[in-house]
């Protein structure tokens, strides 16, 4: 089977909401294969590009992309526990607090032999990082605090294990192709006969 770090999948309702994408950036396929965008430095640099989250030229390290998989750990718990009307789990809370307010540190003072003492930002790149995860948690806490807080479904669509915006009523999928899915296994089981339709 080829790897796929890309989700073949368009956006689900919602995905214009940072956390949202940031959370539906690794799924179950039918079948059982996970795709997952942040499987390396390089992609999840790819994907904090695409959402306009850090110029360009920047390139992650494993560091940071463990960093945004952890705060993606953390949303996909919350969303989850919103999705359901359950208590979220203390730990993730912290998780995106602590991201929330991140913002980038003062310049660090330092002294090298040909310089004296001067100073100079942390590593250039995880201030980026950091600035782009305080944009996602921002988006999460004021989505999850919003007056679309109620919409925040999973998709319906075993095993999909996306997140949407119900922003219709009728809407229980990520997307129509997952939709289509389940309508094509409901037709199935009809056929089968009414004592195997499940
Ligand atoms: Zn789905």
């Amino acid at each position: 089977m080829r790897l796929m770090s890309k989700i073949p999948l368009p956006p689900a309702p919602g995905a214009g909401h940072t956390s949202l994408a940031l959370a539906n950036s690794t799924v179950i396929l039918p079948g059982g294969h996970i795709v997952d965008e942040l499987d390396s430095p390089e992609n999840a640099t790819q994907w904090l590009v695409s959402h306009h989250l850090v110029p360009e030229e920047t390139a992650l390290l494993a560091y940071c992309q463990n960093q945004l998989a952890t705060l993606r750990g953390n949303l996909r718990s919350i969303l989850a526990a919103r999705a359901d009307s359950s208590v979220p789990e203390l730990r993730a809370l912290e998780g995106v607090n602590q991201a929330l307010t991140k913002v980038p540190s003062a310049p660090l003072l330092r002294y090298e032999p040909q310089v004296g003492l001067h100073r100079a930002p942390q590593h250039p790149v995880t201030q980026l990082v950091e600035h782009a995860m305080a944009q996602i948690a921002e988006d999460a806490a004021s989505l999850l605090t919003g007056d679309q807080a109620g919409l925040i479904a999973r998709c319906e669509a075993t095993p999909c294990n996306r997140f949407l915006l119900r922003t219709h009523a009728r809407r229980y999928w990520c997307s129509t192709r997952c939709g289509d899915r389940v309508r094509a296994a409901r037709a199935y089981a009809r056929k089968q006969g009414p004592d195997r339709a499940g």
